[in-house]
């Protein structure tokens, strides 16, 4: 392929852990392929980017941006929205991008309670001046500014049209290469698609054994010497297998690790948790020696456990508190 014909990609996180961007790099050699074909225009993670060098940009110059994170303040919103301007197709890469992820957890608070938890209550940064950050500090060079953080998480698309999704906290590598040999070849599925199965987890999980499906309490991994080849909500773990998209071959529980649910709900769920906890109470209702009621109080953390991944982009996309939005 001519130099002039290659593709121009953006990679790009927002509210991330980097993760996602590791995650890049472990298609290990394939790597090579894609800079074959594709010139990466911007990276700010990983190279040395600023962001005029995509405002100089025409207007859908890049073809791709993988865009991972959640977008939680104003910067985030700013370059979303700047680099879906810039980009033919827009994709959110990993579970932040595509669902909330794990930053979507605050939104069973607020950002005042967030920063206040973080800057003066966590044991391990002691802060004896309290100081919080400022949006707005005046140093001899100038004035330095900070973004807004917003008191509610948002998903990509709840920000930016998004054109696909390739879920996972990270996408496994498996996934990552499908998408990037659509890219590349330019035989992306239909606009909207999610890269990966659409069926629930349990269709490609390994974990044939199945008793009679009856539970009467709940208990962490580690609190049982597990069958490795039952299914693990019948041994009593909450596997969110039932209520997550496949596509990642299994990988938790093949290793005796319950479904956290990363992938996000399956095709034509609309609320993993409200999914997950249907699941459960149809596992503990049936013959069970204990009312769901009490099954579920040996549950540590409901909300943690169902939506871990996928508050903001659930029904209830957050908690309710006095004058939030
Ligand atoms: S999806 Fe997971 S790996 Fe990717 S940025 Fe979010 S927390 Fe990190
Ligand atoms: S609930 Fe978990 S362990 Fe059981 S079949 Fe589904 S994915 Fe496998």
């Amino acid at each position: 392929m001519a130099e002039n014909k290659k593709l121009k990609l953006a990679i790009y996180w927002a509210a991330a852990c980097g993760g996602c961007d590791v995650a890049i790099t472990q298609i290990n050699e394939k790597i090579l392929d894609l800079i074959a074909v594709a010139d990466i225009v911007f990276w700010p993670c990983a190279m040395d980017f600023k962001y005029d060098d995509v405002r100089n940009m025409k207007d859908k110059e890049i073809d791709v941006c993988l865009f991972s994170g959640a977008i939680r303040n104003s910067d985030h919103e700013e370059y979303a929205k700047l680099l879906r301007e810039k980009s033919k197709s827009m994709i959110a890469f990993g579970a932040c991008a595509c669902i909330g992820g794990i930053p979507g957890l605050s939104n069973v608070t607020t950002a005042k309670e967030s920063l206040s938890r973080a800057y003066l209550e966590e044991p391990s940064a002691p802060n004896p001046d309290r100081v919080l950050p400022q949006l707005k500090t005046n140093v001899a060079e100038g004035e330095l500014t900070l973004p807004v953080t917003w008191d509610t998480v948002h998903t990509l698309n709840q920000v930016v049209d998004v054109d696909y999704y390739v879920p996972g906290c990270p996408p496994t590598p498996a996934l990552i290469a499908t998408a990037l040999d659509a890219i590349v070849s330019g035989q992306l599925p239909p606009r909207g698609s999610v890269i990966a199965g659409t069926k629930a987890l349990c269709d490609e999980c390994e974990r044939v054994k199945k008793n009679e499906m009856r539970v009467s309490e709940f208990k962490a991994p580690w609190e049982i010497q597990i069958d490795p080849e039952q299914c693990l909500i019948e041994q009593g773990i909450v596997c969110v297998g039932p209520a997550t998209r496949s596509g990642c071959g299994a990988q938790c529980p093949k290793v005796n690790m319950p479904c956290t649910g990363c992938f996000g709900p399956p095709e034509g769920v609309d609320d993993q948790g409200a999914a997950m906890l249907s699941a459960i109470a149809s596992v503990v209702c049936p013959g069970a020696d204990i009312s769901p009621e009490a099954a579920l109080d040996g549950l540590r953390d409901p909300l943690g456990t169902f939506y871990r991944f996928s508050l903001p982009a659930s029904i209830l996309r957050r908690v309710k508190t006095a004058n939030k939005e």
